[in-house]
């Protein structure tokens, strides 16, 4: 079967990989306008489940993912200074231009043909001389813009605005920090994710945004504002900038996955808000579900809507919690009034996934101090 695949992303690549893997067989072409170096970004959070469906998956790249990661149990909730510990959650953190390198490294030793800066814009003739064609173009993808009568993409512009910098201070768990100023209020997503750097993700709502006055300023400007805003959390180190822009999170969505021999994969198909870290995640679960499809032996339309059949009720679920949680910081400001103790509560089981109950099992600890804060009813 002759493969072509549009973006070397995480769902691209590890698509190929696992259909090469599969069937050694199969001609497989790769096309990415960037370098191999060249990446946006910091790290990427997995959670332990996430790891174990790699390793079924592939042992020999989850090998190698797993030797390049950090790894932790606890949520911290910063708040008026006070920090809040929640443990028992397993995640892990890696830089996301390790994982390109590591998945480039497994594609090339396959035999994956992987073609850097090119750029695909032929959708034409792409698809007239492949069996299949996967669209892992990312979140602006232009196939699903050219298809959109075929795909329906349901797209939503978020109000929230943020913007994504690294750090050298290391923050050891999932750490959200929560600043108040005369602006308004901030909010931090910041992890670990190797021996000497972290994400530090910022986040506010659109009034907040205007009274900082963020329109007017520089990227050197901005950079310096947050870095006061977020000082007594960054411990005298700076946000590092990686051409870094404030962004408005787009929701994806589509009514229809495929068409005859095209299909959508990770995040040209649906994103779910980074405050649930999942992204990356979800891209590479694609891979594996698409991969199946065809380990069914049927033929490729078939295997297109056999992926959309069992996969589709899976992100549903996610964006739905996903959802839950995007709202929450679009109302951040809304909560601030919470004690620290009962807004680590708040934002712990704000997705709907957790409740007071599975917090008990993770956290048992903290849930005794949550239920003996002052203002706990039952
Ligand atoms: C602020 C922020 C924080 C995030 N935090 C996390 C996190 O903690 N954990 C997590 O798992 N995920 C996180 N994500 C999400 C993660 O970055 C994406 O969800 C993930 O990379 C999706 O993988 P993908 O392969 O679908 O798309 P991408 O990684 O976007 O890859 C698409 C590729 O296609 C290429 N491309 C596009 N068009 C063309 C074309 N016409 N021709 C050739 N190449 C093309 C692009 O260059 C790109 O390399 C975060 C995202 C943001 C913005």
């Amino acid at each position: 079967m002759k493969i072509k695949i549009i973006g070397g992303g995480p769902a691209g690549m590890y698509f190929a990989i696992l259909m090469k893997s599969a069937f050694a067989g199969h001609q497989i072409t790769i096309y990415e306008r960037n370098g191999p170096d060249d990446t946006f970004g910091w790290g990427v959070v997995f959670s332990g489940k996430t790891l174990s469906n790699l390793k079924t998956a592939d042992e020999a790249s989850h090998a190698e993912i797993t030797r390049n990661f950090a790894a932790w149990d606890n949520v911290d909730v910063v708040h008026r200074a006070e920090k809040i510990s929640i443990h028992g959650n397993s995640f892990s953190g890696i830089a996301r231009l390790r994982l390109l390198k590591i998945l480039q490294q497994h594609c090339e030793e396959l035999g994956v043909d992987l073609r850097f800066r090119t750029e695909a814009a032929d959708l034409g003739s792409l698809r007239a001389d492949s069996d299949l064609l996967v669209a892992a173009d990312g979140v602006n993808s232009f196939v699903r813009q050219i298809l959109s009568n075929q795909f329906r993409p349901d797209l939503s512009v978020r109000p929230n605005k943020y913007i994504w910098y690294g750090t050298n201070q290391l923050f050891h768990g999932l750490t959200l920090t929560f600043r108040e100023t005369p602006a308004g209020v901030f909010a931090a997503h910041s992890y670990k994710f190797d021996q000497t750097t972290s994400t530090f993700i910022v986040e506010c709502d659109p009034q907040t945004w205007n009274a900082a006055g963020f329109a007017m300023m520089s990227d050197e400007e901005t950079r310096a504002y947050l870095a006061e805003v977020f000082a007594p959390d960054l411990n005298g180190q700076s946000l590092l900038s990686n051409n870094s822009k404030w962004i408005n999170f787009l929701l994806v969505k589509n009514g229809c996955w495929s068409f005859e021999n095209v299909v959508l994969l990770g995040d040209a198909l649906h994103t779910a808000h980074f405050s649930i870290g999942s992204g990356t995640k979800l891209a590479m679960e694609d891979a594996i579900a698409l991969k199946e499809s065809f380990a069914a032996g049927s033929d490729v339309v078939a295997a297109l809507k056999q992926f959309e059949k069992y996969r589709r009720p899976v992100i549903e679920e996610y964006q739905a919690a996903a959802y839950e949680s995007m709202v929450w910081f679009e109302n951040a400001r809304d909560y601030m009034h919470l004690a620290p103790i009962e807004l680590a509560y708040v934002l712990m089981t704000r997705s709907g996934k957790v409740d007071l109950e599975s917090l008990r099992r993770r956290d048992p600890e903290f849930v005794a101090k949550y239920e003996a804060s002052a203002d706990y009813t039952d």
